[in-house]
């Protein structure tokens, strides 16, 4: 018989648009269901990286899973700013007391995202990974599961032993990467794996609307990385493409290997991989085409009447959820037969929730806007509603104006991924010519890969506003763009 094993579980987790002006603060992270601690955690996102950590983890005999009590992802999902330090002192505060009331642990298991942006903190991931290992002790294996578009360096397997990055944008692997992480906790504390990892960054910087792997060159890098994982036993790679709204010190793109006990082998395939952004980087930069709202309409309206549809026009950069310049243009070029999914305006679905709002009302309001300059002005609709309804911890207003054409109006940021979606609100999806929506590359899980949509058309307003393509707009503090290309021309770090 093995000694049985005592992992500890920990979730915290946020991608954070430090342009946005609202803080990501402590009463975000509080809500029926968060924090939440033992079995109710390890249930939370069944289909996500927790789900496959937990169900791979279960498949060993003698693991024992402790739900250490944390957050899980703040109710205003990714559309908050910087973390504020008391957010982030508090819950890590009361991860580490759980941590050290339940101990002791052979493992842990941190499920975090890696674009965490806090007040103070310049690497909060790492942090949190340095506050673990000072209670679990220099013995105990620190595994952790990411998304590609964590800020990383070599900070956070300073202080972990191993990370597991999904591969794809959309990111269609992170059940499988939980898996992973559980399957090489296992092992490493067992002694059959001895994680040796390199780190390397690439001065290459980009906005996420870029990022499909769908498609040449960021497909590329994928599948080199899944090639050394098939050639090489007990070989990960994760290529980090980075969260450029985060105004953190450690942008850009990051490769990193482990191997078991392989440094070498290690060092040689994370500059391969480097050395394949590098060579590509013009490429990474220019391959998606990116329209101005105007000539995105414009060009709706020509695949409507050429019969190339469904079209989406995805206003990529809105990242308040309030942006209404897309909208404005479709009443202005007169389009018909558009679903506008959403406009998030917390102040008009809150007025229209105490009111009673139900399907038949008349509707005659000013919607979006105002949250800040990069949402723009609100725009008056005038029409009917044909469904109110709450969920999701939203409450959703359905209004149909014009010619045929429907408007989604939710409290927060809402990222339309698959059109079937849109069902639940009662709609018949094939009364609609053009999925207007607020998606950089999601969108193409249920849009584009499936073959749905017939023209897909990403779109940005012309002022370059906090979700910009045109990073050298905003302003940075903490990072110096001359040191990535293309904003300047850094050496290759060979
Ligand atoms: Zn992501």
């Amino acid at each position: 018989m093995r000694d049985p094993i005592r992992i500890a579980v920990l979730h915290f987790a946020h991608e954070t648009v430090t342009f946005l002006k609202n803080d990501t603060r402590l009463d975000d992270f509080i809500y029926p269901g968060s924090p939440v601690k033992g079995e109710a955690l390890l249930k939370a996102y069944p289909k996500s990286y927790m789900g496959g950590f937990v169900k791979m983890a279960r498949e060993f005999d003698g693991v024992e899973l402790v739900g250490i009590e944390s957050p899980l992802w703040p109710k205003t999902y990714m559309g908050s700013g910087w973390v504020t330090e008391e957010a982030f002192e508090t819950l890590t505060g009361r991860m580490i007391e759980g941590l050290q009331a339940e101990g002791p642990f052979d493992g842990v298991y941190l499920c975090v995202h890696g674009a965490m942006a806090v007040r103070g903190v310049p690497r909060p991931e790492a942090e949190l990974a340095r506050r673990v290992r000072g209670i679990v002790g220099p013995k105990a294996f620190i595994a952790a599961t990411f998304d590609l578009h964590g800020n990383e360096d070599d900070e956070f397997l300073k202080h972990a032993d191993m990370g597991f990055a999904v591969k794809y944008f959309p990111h269609y692997d992170e059940y499988l990467q939980g898996e992973r992480a559980a399957r090489m906790l296992v092992r490493a504390i067992r002694g059959d794996y001895k994680p040796a990892h390199v780190t390397v960054k690439v001065p290459i910087v980009s906005a996420t609307v870029r990022m499909w792997t769908g498609a040449s060159p960021w497909m590329d890098l994928t599948q080199r990385a899944l090639v050394w994982e098939a050639r090489e036993t007990d070989v990960y790679v994760n290529v980090f493409f980075g969260f450029p709204f985060a105004d953190v010190p450690d942008i850009g793109i990051t490769i990193q290997v482990l191997t078991n006990g392989n440094e070498k082998l290690a060092a040689d395939i994370a500059r391969d991989i480097a050395r394949l952004a590098w060579r590509n980087r013009e490429g990474l930069l220019t391959s998606t085409k990116i329209h101005s709202i105007a000539e995105g309409v414009a060009l709706a309206k020509a695949a409507v009447a050429n019969g190339e549809t469904p079209v989406v026009l995805a206003d990529h950069s809105d990242r308040s959820g309030s942006a209404t310049f897309l909208l404005k243009e479709i009443i202005a070029q007169d389009l018909s037969q558009v679903i506008i999914a959403t406009i998030a305006d917390a102040k008009a679905t809150a007025e229209l929730k105490a009111s009673g709002a139900r399907a038949g009302d008349a509707f005659d309001m000013e919607i979006g806007g105002l949250v800040d300059e990069s949402a723009g002005d609100p725009v008056r609709i005038t029409g009917t509603i044909v469904n109110a309804v709450e969920g999701h911890g939203q409450f959703w207003v359905v209004v149909k104006f014009g010619r045929d054409n429907v408007l989604i109006v939710s409290t927060y940021l809402v990222q339309i991924m698959e059109p079937f979606s849109l069902r639940a609100l009662g709609l018949d999806l094939d009364a609609f010519k053009v999925f207007a929506i607020k998606s950089r590359v999601h969108f193409r899980r249920g849009f584009h890969d499936n073959g749905f949509a017939k023209t897909i058309l990403l779109v940005e307003p012309d002022e370059p506003f906090l979700g910009t393509t045109r990073l050298d707009a905003l302003p940075y503090r903490n990072v110096d763009l001359k040191k990535f290309y293309p904003y300047g021309n850094p050496a290759f770090p060979d």
